[in-house]
């Protein structure tokens, strides 16, 4: 491949041609190479192999049903505890309402996550994805991430089938990725030590698979992780996708550094660099061979570094995002939402087709232009 000048990335570069897998060792090599523009075009020729110049987003709304949480994440600036200031904790009708008032016509998806609450039962959810169902009928729910099926099969004592079973017959259509933060138990007994653990979020996302949902995944990176701990993240995926195929896509999460513990403790008040993310995206992008979907996530990398990022292994950057809150509650200085005709724009300058899906990546329009 022309235009590679780091001879570390050559023999690399003959694999990706030939669509052969990459090594846990070359994925070092992807993180450590100074030969960032030949980092990109491997990135750009595996996603331009599988999706051309397509592009996808979704217009979907994001609910918090509450930001109660006995979990106590400390990357987390989210979480409240009862009676405190800023603490929500909606009744199922109170989530219909809030919805109804921020509904648009086109509506694809409810994409849902929250606290761990410590004293709803596990029918409130049901009730709740059967109410977003009946009120909103052709919008699907994206809900719970296998942290939060893990509390629910807690709080039911019920097993993580029986629990996602029942969510299925109740209407859930997917599941998003979060709650996977990083997978190495170092970094997690330090981030994330009261969580799932690893084990049970790749179970729990097996299990989903099985069961017929198709489900995300993410990465928090950017704090206290090593490169080797990314990789092994990926490592992990990777090896359950070959089992299942059930996941749609891969979301590298940048930390957030304001309004949390973590980054208290480390002192850490910058973002992750324009770069670190880039080549986080390549690295994914090449590493993570079966895998549909890169996803440059817009609230935590900007809308210009998601363009940007549409070069370097991207064909997804996420969606309109009617107030989001998590990340912005961590100091992400992005907007809270997005037109779908800012985001069809932001694809189109970047020489990109903006392809409109659902929450299951079925197409649903190609947007050649945007109205001025
Ligand atoms: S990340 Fe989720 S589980 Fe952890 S403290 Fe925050 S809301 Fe709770």
């Amino acid at each position: 491949m022309k235009g590679i000048r780091d001879p570390k990335l050559w023999p690399i570069a003959e694999k990706v041609e030939v669509g052969e897998r990459l090594t846990f060792a070359e994925g070092k090599v992807l993180y450590e190479t100074r030969d960032l523009p030949g980092l990109m075009r491997l990135a750009n020729r595996v996603r331009e192999r599988k999706h051309g110049h397509k592009t996808y987003f979704v217009h979907s709304i994001r609910v918090s049903q509450t930001n109660i949480c006995y979990v106590g994440c400390t990357f987390c600036a989210f979480q409240r505890r009862f009676g405190e200031e800023g603490a929500w904790d909606w009744e199922v009708e109170e989530v219909v309402a809030w919805v109804r008032e921020r509904y648009q016509p086109g509506l694809t998806e409810i994409h849902m996550t929250a606290g761990h609450h410590p004293k709803r039962p596990f029918t409130y959810y049901l009730d709740l994805v059967r109410a977003l169902k009946a009120n909103f009928p052709g919008v699907q729910v994206k809900a719970w991430t296998a942290a939060e099926i893990h509390h629910f099969s807690k709080i039911a004592r019920l097993p993580y089938k029986e629990v996602l079973q029942a969510l299925k017959e109740a209407g859930l259509d997917a599941m998003p990725g979060g709650g996977a933060e990083i997978f190495s138990e170092r970094v997690r007994r330090q981030i994330a030590r009261a969580k799932v653990s690893a084990e049970g979020w790749l179970e729990i996302h097996r299990t989903a698979h099985q069961l017929g949902i198709p489900t995300n995944a993410t990465m928090l990176y950017g704090h206290i992780e090593t490169l080797e701990e990314r990789l092994d993240h990926m490592d992990r995926l990777r090896r359950l996708q070959d089992e299942t195929g059930g996941f749609m896509s891969f979301i590298p999460l940048a930390f957030q550094p304001d309004g949390n513990l973590l980054a208290r403790k480390l002192g850490k008040r910058e973002f992750t660099t324009g770069l670190d993310d880039l080549r986080n995206l390549a690295v994914a992008r090449l590493y993570l061979d079966n895998i549909p979907h890169i996803k440059g996530y817009w609230a935590t990398l900007t809308p210009e570094l998601a363009q940007v990022s549409l070069d370097w292994g991207v064909t997804d950057i996420d969606g309109t995002l009617i107030e989001e809150r998590i990340v912005h509650m961590a100091g992400s200085p992005t907007p809270q939402g997005l037109s779908k005709a800012a985001l069809a724009r932001i694809i189109l300058a970047a020489g990109r087709i903006p392809v409109e899906r659902d929450a299951l990546y079925r197409e649903i329009r190609v947007w050649d232009r945007v109205e001025a």
